[in-house]
């Protein structure tokens, strides 16, 4: 692994408040002289986690539950922090690594916690895992099908290697922001801290990450020009719209699951308008033609249950 375990000790428990502290229900995080706690409402209305940094020169072993309480009870002060119940609780301290290898001849492939690792405090751990699962099963799904060839799966390596360097990189900073001394050297504004923290959602949620070009993500001139506002390489972006076939209101993404399928999502305006709907149709015959090419060129199948998957099939088979 290439990177390091720092000496930044971190405890984190799983807790039924009883506080007077306002926004318990709220994700947060209080810097005060005693240190600092991320506040992370869980389910059910009751429970919260805590993750408490403790003081440089703790060891992981000395800790207790005691420590814990005692340590986020000062960080509260002026407000009352007691502890009904402690469900679970742990310490650990806090590595920022990445595998030197995220595949062996592209046929042993690494995921998640595997191949990188990095602070909770952005709590991106296991939806980059979950990213690199989705990213690494649909290609797979592909080829097992006859839909792709392996060098497919090679992308995943560049893809996913890429992210978890950039996301390692973003969280060696942010671990930087809960510490007053480097913010005060620094002049870190806590209007940057919340910046920061918005970013962080947006690696959580999977938009802040481009990938290169690639086979699947390489543009030809002028392509970019054909909707500005999709950066190919980016996540779909969402909105809310009107289903046509059953006039629905829902989020777009909604309506694209993310199940192996391929979407053409075409932006036609008003199709009351004779000329969008007559543009409409010419991008249906082309986007038929693309598909055939495509199977031709890359010599697969439909992948339809006949199992022919080196064939050109119908699309009704
Ligand atoms: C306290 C804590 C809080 C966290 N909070 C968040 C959060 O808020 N948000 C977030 O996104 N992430 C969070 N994470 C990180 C997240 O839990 C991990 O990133 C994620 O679980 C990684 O998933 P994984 O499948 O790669 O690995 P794991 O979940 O570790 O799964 C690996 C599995 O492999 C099994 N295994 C290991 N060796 C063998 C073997 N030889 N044979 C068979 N099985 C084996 C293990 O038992 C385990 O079940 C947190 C982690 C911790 C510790």
């Amino acid at each position: 692994m290439l990177g390091d375990t720092s000496d930044a000790v971190w405890g984190v428990m799983d807790i039924y408040p009883r506080t007077s502290f306002p926004d318990i229900r709220k994700k947060c995080v209080i810097n005060s002289a005693a240190g600092n706690v991320l506040i992370i409402p869980r389910e059910g209305d009751a429970l919260v986690r805590f993750y408490i940094e403790l003081p440089a020169g703790t060891k992981v072993s000395d800790v207790t539950l005691d420590n814990l309480q005692d340590h986020a009870r000062r960080v509260f002060l002026p407000y009352a922090m007691d502890f009904a119940e402690t469900a679970w609780w742990s310490a650990y301290s806090i590595g920022q690594r990445h595998a030197d290898f995220f595949h062996k001849n592209h046929r042993v492939f690494l995921t998640g916690d595997a191949c990188h690792t990095h602070s909770p405090k952005a709590g991106q751990g296991m939806n980059v895992s979950l990213q690199d699962g989705h990213n690494i099963g649909w290609k797979l799904g592909m080829v097992l099908r006859g839909q792709a060839k392996p060098s497919l799966l090679e992308t995943y390596v560049t893809e996913r290697e890429k992210t978890a360097v950039e996301l390692i990189e973003f969280d060696r900073g942010f671990t930087k922001l809960f510490n007053s001394k480097y913010r005060a050297e620094n002049g870190i504004t806590p209007a940057h801290f919340a910046e920061q923290f918005v970013k962080a959602g947006r690696y959580t949620a999977g938009q802040a990450i481009l990938y290169g070009g690639s086979d699947i993500t390489e543009l030809e001139e002028g392509d970019a020009e054909l909707a500005k506002k999709v950066t190919v390489g980016m996540r779909f972006p969402s909105a809310q719209v009107v289903r046509f076939c059953d006039a629905k209101a829902m989020h777009l993404v909604k309506a694209l699951p993310a199940d192996g399928q391929w979407f053409i999502v075409v932006f036609a305006g008003d199709l009351a308008k004779p000329e969008a709907a007559e543009r409409l149709a010419k991008v249906c015959f082309a986007a038929v033609f693309l598909a055939l090419e495509i199977m031709l060129t890359w010599g697969i199948g439909c992948g339809c249950p006949s199992g022919d998957s080196g064939k050109l099939h119908t699309g009704w088979c």
